[in-house]
């Protein structure tokens, strides 16, 4: 088909995900094609470079051999299989290997299929442990507030943006909301409310979907000793961070902390595949143990829950950390990317701040209007020059694979410094 066709056909069946639709069949937006390392390419064989990982899970680049290999490998063994009442190699190992990697502690896997799920379950698991541990009354949940960890109802209960709760609110349940980054906060919500909390939730060190938010050094160590203080379990949602967006393995790395649970989800399996992860620690786990007729099971899964395929691409994508010295390779290119950021981005004028850490930036636009759409025609102008980035509200962000090119980082940068000069 061709380009023209295919977009009218886009038109009229699809609707598209976060998407005003009726903004969408003016914007002619690039049908992608194909892909190779940090380059996408549409159908009339334009190339952009894959400014935000393909929403920000891509990280070993597109069309890796060794992940490509790996799936179609288990692809010559079995495609899907169920994990109720049955098990495969690829979840087992995998499995092995995220406990390996993961903080102390941390030493049950469950697996689900994105982001959203994966805090969802940590949801659940800390509200049905708390009443099986014969403290019913730790019903609640202390969330940030401009915090995202996903779009499903339990997700967006304990999430902090205004406008999502705002659409749904009937449908939600009440988390107790406190400042971010602000410890003080946290301890004055723990101190009144302690006896009826059954966790906290929080973004290690970035709070990614508010626009690349940064924690002041120390907070998420500050927030575990308070858990510990008042009892309460921490979960970290690492499903932005994780798999070395930061320049570590894992945020909660930079702190030393261990929370008692944390989700995974995005850069799991390379951004190939649909697959996430609750991790939980034993206690945890063992909270759930019973007599079959006590019904202290964890009543969640999916169909395609630890599908041997994402679980294939999940440990490629691993093993790609140590045979392509992936974290060590990052290092100078975080350091590249502060400077160039520094004299292309930060002297303009439009720009009112850089929030960088590791490989997450969000670039934000001075005078926020939303109806204006700054931070839209910013990524307009951007893919006419050749680069796919995304903005939230007025943040730009830029969060490219972790393997890009030194070269195409630089270019990268030049291409939206010179999107902000013409959008602004
Ligand atoms: N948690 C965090 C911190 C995220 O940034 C996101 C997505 O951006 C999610 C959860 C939701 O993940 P998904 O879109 O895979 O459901």
């Amino acid at each position: 088909m061709e380009t023209a066709e295919l977009a009218a056909l886009d038109r009229e069946v699809l609707w598209h995900p976060f998407t005003q639709q009726l903004g969408w069949s003016e914007e002619a937006a690039p049908i992608i094609a194909r892909a190779e390392g940090a380059t996408l390419f549409d159908t009339d064989g334009n190339a952009y470079i894959d400014g935000v990982s393909s929403l920000w899970c891509n990280v070993h680049g597109h069309r890796h051999p060794a992940i490509d290999a790996a799936i179609r490998a288990q692809l010559d063994r079995v495609a899907h299989t169920t994990m109720l009442g049955l098990s495969h190699p690829p979840a087992i190992e995998l499995a092995r290997r995220l406990r390996d990697l993961a903080p102390a502690g941390l030493t049950r896997v469950f697996y689900s299929d994105s982001g959203s799920t994966a805090v969802e379950i940590a949801v659940k698991m800390a509200f049905q442990w708390w009443a099986q541990r014969g403290e019913p009354a730790r019903t609640r949940f202390v969330c940030l507030e401009n915090a995202y960890h996903g779009d499903t109802l339990g997700s967006v209960s304990v999430g902090g943006i205004d406008l999502f709760h705002s659409r749904y609110r009937p449908l939600l349940f009440d988390a107790l909301r406190v400042a971010a980054g602000d410890a003080e906060a946290l301890e004055r919500t723990l101190a009144r409310h302690g006896a009826e909390v059954a966790a906290v939730i929080v973004e290690p060190l970035v709070q990614g979907a508010a626009g690349m938010l940064l924690q002041p050094p120390g907070y998420l160590r500050a927030v575990r000793e308070l858990c510990d203080r008042h009892g309460v379990l921490l979960i970290c949602d690492e499903v932005a961070t994780g798999f070395g967006r930061t320049g570590r393995m894992f945020a909660c790395e930079h702190e030393q902390v261990s929370p008692d649970l944390m989700c995974v989800a995005k850069g799991l399996t390379g951004g190939y595949l649909p697959l996430a992860a609750t991790l939980a620690t034993e206690a945890i786990h063992d909270g759930f143990l019973g007599a079959h007729a006590d019904y202290r099971t964890f009543f969640h899964g999916h169909t395609y829950t630890g599908n041997p395929l994402a679980c294939a691409a999940a440990l490629a994508t691993l093993e790609l950390f140590d045979s392509e010295r992936t974290l060590e390779m990052l290092q100078p290119k975080i350091v590249l990317l502060e400077r160039e950021l520094a004299a292309r981005v930060a002297p303009l004028e439009a720009v009112a701040e850089i929030r960088q850490r590791g490989f997450m930036v969000g670039i934000e636009l001075a005078g926020f209007d939303p109806a204006l759409r700054t931070g839209h025609r910013v990524t307009l102008a951007a893919r006419r020059r050749g680069a796919i980035v995304r903005p939230l509200g007025d943040v730009v962000v830029l969060m490219p694979p972790l393997s890009i090119a030194p070269e195409q980082l630089r270019r990268l940068v030049e291409i939206t410094a010179g999107a902000i000069a013409q959008a602004t």
